[in-house]
């Protein structure tokens, strides 16, 4: 579903991406840990053409991403991306939130979209706010609207950013709920977080990032109880 191939991303002098291999199979749960400025949030962005890498191919369901509008366009309707910061349009409500790409893009009618939208926030929890706004929500119902807004679009792939680190911590749950459900009915998600239970838990594999290059990928099994690299025990050892 995504193939990486010598990805390498610099911001000026800084390199930022140092050549990043990735496969991830349809229906995958890829977790990416590491630590803060490793480049995880780069790797994301660039999965969706957020940011151009400067060498390197990304495949994304057999399609090159690449520059050109048009392929873009589709490339994005592709991939679902949630964010640490929520990015939900303040000021329309929370249905208007989530049939705006589709209807925008001419993907659904209103009407189909409103459809979606209802089934999508009973799916998250929240149908009783579709008619809310945002500022009226608490932070993890942010983050549940905005997993059923990238949802609307009918992605073949989720990218989570950290999408629980600006949550109070009882908040966390019921994000993390979500995204447990979306594995289970055979997502591929890439997620990037410090959730180390949901990694284990969820992932089928978990990638350890430092410094621009993946360290060290395996199950969480082996990631989380044999490590291999020092970097990844000591990355590890700091969260205990
Ligand atoms: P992570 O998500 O692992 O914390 P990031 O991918 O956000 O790491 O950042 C990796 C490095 O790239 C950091 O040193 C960061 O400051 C730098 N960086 C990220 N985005 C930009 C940008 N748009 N311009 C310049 N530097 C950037
Ligand atoms: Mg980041």
């Amino acid at each position: 579903m995504i193939t990486c191939k010598d990805v390498v991303k610099t911001f000026g002098k800084l390199e930022v991406l140092k050549g990043i291999d990735l496969d991830v199979a349809p229906g995958e749960v890829v977790v990416i840990i590491g630590p803060s400025g490793s480049g995880k949030s780069t790797f994301l962005r660039c999965m969706n053409h957020l940011e151009a890498a400067d060498s390197g191919t990304i495949t994304i369901n057999g399609k090159l991403v690449e520059t050109k509008e048009s392929s873009l366009n589709k490339l994005r309707q592709d991939i679902g991306m949630v964010f640490q910061q929520f990015n939900l349009f303040p000021h329309m409500t929370v249905m208007e939130n989530i049939i705006e790409a589709p209807v925008l893009l001419k993907k659904m009618t209103k009407d189909q979209a409103k459809k979606k939208g209802l089934e999508l926030l009973k799916k998250v929890g929240l149908e009783e706010k579709a008619n809310e706004y945002p500022n009226r929500l608490s932070g993890g119902q942010k983050q549940r609207v905005a997993i059923a807004r990238a949802l609307a679009m009918e992605p073949k792939i989720m990218l989570f950013d950290e999408p629980t680190s600006a949550l109070d911590p009882e908040l966390v749950g019921e994000v993390l709920t979500v995204m447990k459900q979306l594995a289970k009915e055979g997502m591929t998600m890439v997620v990037v977080t410090h959730e180390m239970g949901f990694a284990k838990e969820v992932a089928d594999r978990v990638i350890f990032m430092d410094g621009g290059y993946i360290i060290e990928q395996g199950s969480p099994k082996m990631i989380f109880e044999t490590p291999q690299h020092e970097r990844t025990k000591e990355f590890l050892g700091h969260l205990k």
